[in-house]
């Protein structure tokens, strides 16, 4: 059944490696690097080739113990907090720049331990790190509270208080980014963090972290401990002296995380988790607009995008013709070495998701989904998957309802609109949404009938940092990103103060 091969042919065979060294492979702990606690270390892999780049201090709960107490002392002997805002913003300011400044060097090993072709690194992840900073930056000294006029009798104020040590993990399809998200809005606030890596993709924060220090942030402020979920993760989530704590990744792990917490110290969590995106085209739509869009909704970052439009909906009228597009668009993509100029997917991130991935392209064919092209493994070593479509998938197969995580494609085929709402609103899922159409009329029912944290229209992963993103359903609690972030760092105290001294002063 398999009707189209892919090669790699499309990539020109220029490498373009800017030098980059792995400099920084220990924990940053109250401003030193220092060795796990334990003295162990863990492998870290080029996802290209499944080899060993490099040896990083793998933490646990000592180390977590550490960081918390480092985080701690600097939120509550500051500087960090009674520093002026202005200052802060100052630091967050630098910090930009420096990743301007170091942003092929940041690129080169984002691709090199993730996979993601480097020209979107450069183009497009690092220059939205900046920019997350430089935005931050501006909110650190416009945080104020309120004047409540509530009784004649009462001056009422509310102040809004930075909430203390932000525990933060982090996942491995966007290091860098995940990493902005988190730390950009809790450090604007005035917040101090210990921040947990992906155990896949330690290195590039622990690079970043490197660049903070140069920018001026005080010991202690930023701590990053790098090491796996249960035995890293869960002791920074259940931490008695962690106010706050902030997750991204899969929903199963985030349903622990919220346990942690609550059986801990209560402290407030912010989840951002999986999805299963309808991108839907409805009859009026340009169609190769919308095959090119749909595909990049799919394929971006190799499919392991939380927000991935992974139920490819078309209308009937159009869906024989929206096929074959999709498959040929498929076919000329171009899968390789993320080094090379002109690759659009590189490989997966490691053995376990490329086995997952190839599970569940076996899952679609078992199911009696059309296999329109792909479905195998790319090459004989490394962890690259050929683009795979599937039509005349149905709701109920495994490949339209699970995140797959991957590269491959379900299109879905609908009649009418109310049809397709009720189908892509059944899901457990409600991160994103995609809409292609020229009907402002039909754009608005979709916009409002569809139950998802961000609806795009005749457009797909529209990012900026002003932008909130978060997800209803099982896809999250709470906004990250914009003005709504601030609030996941901040705490509301009302002061209450008489207008005329009481009687007894
Ligand atoms: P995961 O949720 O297990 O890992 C994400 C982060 O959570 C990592 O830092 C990990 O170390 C940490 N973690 C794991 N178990 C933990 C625990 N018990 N306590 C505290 N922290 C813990 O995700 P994964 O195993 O890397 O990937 C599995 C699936 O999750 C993927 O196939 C994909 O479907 C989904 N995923 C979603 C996102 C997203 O952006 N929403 C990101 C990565 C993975």
């Amino acid at each position: 059944r398999r009707v189209n091969r892919f090669s790699t042919a499309a990539a020109t065979e220029e490498l373009i490696i800017p030098p980059v060294q792995i400099s920084h492979t220990q924990h940053l702990i109250n401003g030193q690097f220092v060795d796990a606690a334990s003295g162990k270390t863990f492998p870290t892999y080029d996802p290209r080739t499944g080899e060993v780049i490099a040896h990083v201090a793998e933490g646990d709960a000592e180390d977590i113990n550490r960081a918390v107490a480092a985080a701690r002392k600097a939120f509550d002997e500051g500087p960090w907090p009674k520093m002026s805002a202005y200052e802060r913003s100052r630091i967050l300011l630098r910090f930009a720049d420096l990743v301007e400044k170091h942003s092929e060097e940041l690129a080169a090993l984002e691709t090199w331990n993730n996979g993601k072709p480097y020209e979107q690194a450069l183009h497009a992840e690092i220059p939205m790190l900046a920019r997350l900073f430089h935005y931050y930056a501006g909110w650190a000294d416009k945080i104020h509270g309120l004047t409540v006029p509530a009784d004649g009798k009462y001056h009422i104020q509310t102040l809004h208080e930075p909430i203390g040590v932000a525990g933060q993990i982090i996942p491995w399809n966007f290091p860098l980014l995940m990493f902005a998200w988190k730390v950009g809005p809790a450090l604007a606030c005035g917040n101090t963090i210990v921040l947990k890596t992906a155990e896949q993709t330690p290195l590039t924060a622990l690079y970043v972290a490197k660049l903070f220090q140069e920018a001026g942030l005080p010991p202690g402020v930023l701590n990053v401990v790098s090491g796996d979920g249960p035995t890293a993760g869960a002791p920074l989530a259940s931490h008695m002296d962690v106010d706050k704590v902030a997750f991204t990744g899969s929903t199963d792990t985030g349903k622990i995380i919220l346990e942690l917490a609550a059986r801990s110290n209560l402290k407030p969590v912010t989840l951002e988790l999986g999805g299963k995106s309808p991108f839907i085209i409805c009859e009026d739509a340009d169609i190769d607009h919308a095959v090119e869009l749909a595909h990049f909704a799919l394929f971006f970052n190799q499919g392991q995008c939380c927000c991935a439009g992974s139920r490819t909906f078309v209308h009937e009228r159009v869906y024989d013709e929206f096929i074959e597009k999709a498959k040929a668009r498929a076919v000329k993509r171009v899968v390789g070495d993320p080094f090379k100029k002109g690759v659009e997917q590189g490989p997966q991130i490691d053995n376990e998701q490329f086995e997952k991935v190839l599970r569940y392209i076996r899952a679609g064919i078992d199911s009696d989904a059309t296999l329109e092209c792909g479905g195998g493994r790319l090459g004989s070593k490394g962890y690259f998957i050929e683009p795979t479509v599937f039509s005349n998938v149905k709701d109920d197969m495994l490949i339209a309802k699970d995140e797959i995580f991957g590269p491959v494609q379900s299109i879905l085929k609908f009649k009418d609109l109310d049809e397709v709402v009720r189908r892509a609103n059944a899901t457990r899922y409600g991160l994103a949404a995609g809409v292609f159409t020229r009907n402002i009329d039909t754009a608005n029912y979709f916009t409002r009938a569809l139950r998802a944290g961000t609806v795009w229209v005749n457009c797909f992963d529209v990012f900026d940092a002003a932008i909130p993103f978060g997800g209803y359903k099982m896809s999250g609690i709470g906004r990250e990103k914009g003005i709504y972030s601030l609030n996941n760092y901040l705490q509301v105290k009302a002061v209450v103060t008489p207008l005329k001294n009481p009687a007894w002063l």
